[in-house]
């Protein structure tokens, strides 16, 4: 079964027409559908801001109940085979994603406007590696049994929830979906996902390659917004599980309504993460490599639309001007431009309303009491495009109590904020309401490790800025969520529940 239309990626620089726009269907029970009322949403290509991409299902409460539905009657022969069979599944789909990896990169480039080369490629590959991981450790959702006496078998299985309802974020679709879909599959579980309404396409493309080596109903994707088919998720009293990733505030608002009829509920949620520089790192030989690692931190190829984002930088006071300098002059060096374009280092913002709360938090921390303007990427648009396109931003002698250095701006902006005392910049570290990631950089062992050690993050990197690594523990603390996704534990608290059996024998 295949999906309809390929994007001619070589046509998104004009407008389209009502007419040349290709519909996208959703995946629900193995059939590809369009919404139960009929109605239709557009995919705008934030990169070139007057083209529709594709229209998609506009899907309600009355199409997730017919995908759980589907996923329910699935699951439990899904559960019931021999691991195996769950192996090989997620193992052929690993080799089909890569086999179509260019593809998912230009559509991931396309729908969310991260730069193909920096980005898009990368997200694609750690698909295809997660779909690989998960396949790999099938067989490891293993039980215990307990040394009860001779005449007693008693012992443990960890079982899948059932159906699991997967909500996702725009900024980057493919990974997310990598970090719950194989997952919750490798455990016997069936989903229901659900894409953000801004980048649904490489999802339901991901589907497409999935329905091909899945049985009917075990996966299923349903496009829709928030309110209608996000809430539908959190309500539905057959879905046993959401596993939301996505802002703080909607975070909130789903563990609720799922809460309140005790689903079960894992949440990945905002950050604004601390990124602590020594002296020792800012030596003239290590200037260099730390503000590299910095910028990487940031995520500013990912224009800072990252729940990790390095982006509350504490430098201390004796590097503090040097090091702002040869960090400026690393990230002006970015090509901001077409996403699509291989020279291209950071892409587009994802829409106009993110872009203006990027520029609003931008204007406001420019005009605060001693601030430093060190570069100011707004007003920038590369020649020939128009979108969403904000260049990279560095506002320095920032306070930590100021809302641009609290709040996600979820945009390329970083602040820097000096310090000299070290039990002080730890405090204003963990002065934040989240805590998802920190990065600390120094060549002082016990320094590094005692900071990162009293640093209230779920996720802590020393002296590095993208070290992310398949099977590793992720999750947030504080208001950066709850739960662990991304590894083998994380699968196993996320997607099974324990059974203990006691049987007498003889
Ligand atoms: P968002 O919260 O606006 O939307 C996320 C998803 O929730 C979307 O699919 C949306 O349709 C859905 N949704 C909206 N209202 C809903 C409701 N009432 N019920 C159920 N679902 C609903 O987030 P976003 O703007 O798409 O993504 C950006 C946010 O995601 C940032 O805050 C970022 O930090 C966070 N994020 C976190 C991680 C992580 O791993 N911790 C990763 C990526 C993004």
């Amino acid at each position: 079964m295949t999906l309809h239309t390929t994007l001619d990626t070589d046509t998104t620089d004009t407008a389209t027409t009502d007419t040349d726009v290709p519909e996208w269907k959703m995946l629900i029970g193995g059939e590809w559908v369009e919404a139960v009322d009929g109605a239709w949403t557009d995919v705008t290509c934030p990169s070139r801001a007057n083209v529709v991409l594709a229209r998609v299902p506009d899907g309600k409460a009355a199409d997730i109940d017919r995908a759980v539905q589907a996923a329910g009657a699935a699951q439990p022969a899904w559960a019931g085979a021999h691991f195996k069979e769950r192996q090989n599944a997620l193992l052929k789909i690993a080799d089909a994603i890569e086999a179509q990896g260019e593809d998912f990169s230009r559509l991931t480039a396309q729908d969310t406007g991260n730069a193909i080369r920096t980005q898009a490629r990368p997200e694609t590959a750690t698909l295809v590696s997660l779909f690989r991981y998960f396949g790999g450790i099938a067989g490891e959702f293993k039980g215990t049994t307990l040394p009860a006496g001779d005449d007693q078998l008693q012992y443990t299985r960890l079982q899948p929830l059932g159906v699991v309802g997967a909500i996702l974020p725009w900024n980057s679709p493919l990974m997310i979906a990598g970090m719950k879909i194989p997952a919750a599959l490798a455990t016997g579980n069936a989903l229901v996902v659900k894409p953000a309404e801004d980048a649904p396409l490489t999802i339901l493309k991901l589907a497409e390659v999935c329905s091909e080596f899945l049985p009917a109903g075990v996966l299923n994707v349903v496009t829709g917004d928030g309110e209608t088919a996000g809430e539908a998720i959190s309500t539905h009293p057959g879905i046993a599980k959401v596993s939301f990733t996505g802002s703080t505030s909607v975070g909130k608002h789903v563990a609720e309504t799922a809460g309140a009829r005790l689903a079960h509920v894992s949440l990945e949620l905002g950050g604004k993460s601390p990124n602590i520089i020594f002296p020792s790192a800012a030596t003239p030989e290590r200037i260099e490599q730390t503000a590299e690692g910095a910028l990487l931190a940031m995520r500013f190829t990912r224009q800072g639309q990252s729940c990790t984002a390095g982006s509350r930088l504490f430098v201390h006071e004796d590097v503090f001007d040097e090091f702002l300098d040869v960090l400026a002059a690393k990230v002006q060096a970015l090509k901001v431009g077409d996403p699509l374009d291989d020279e291209t280092d950071m892409g587009s913002i994802i829409n106009e309303s993110q872009y203006c709360q990027v520029r609003d938090y931008v204007d406001e921390g420019k005009k605060q009491d001693g601030v430093k303007v060190v570069l100011d990427g707004s007003d920038y648009t590369p020649e020939g495009l128009q979108g969403f396109y904000q260049g990279p931003t560095i506002l320095a002698n920032v306070d930590n109590s100021w809302r641009i250095a609290r709040e996600e701006v979820f945009g390329p902006v970083l602040v820097a904020i000096p310090w000299r005392d070290v039990d002080d910049v730890i405090t204003q570290a963990n002065d934040s309401t989240y805590g998802l990631a920190a990065f600390v950089w120094s060549q002082q062992l016990d320094e590094a490790i005692e900071t990162a050690q009293r640093i209230d993050s779920g996720w802590v990197q020393v002296n590095q800025g993208g070290g992310q690594v398949i099977g590793q523990s992720y999750g947030g603390f504080k208001e950066s969520g709850i739960g662990r996704e991304f590894s083998l534990e994380g699968a196993i608290e996320s997607f099974t529940q324990t059974k203990q059996i006691n049987v007498k024998l003889g």
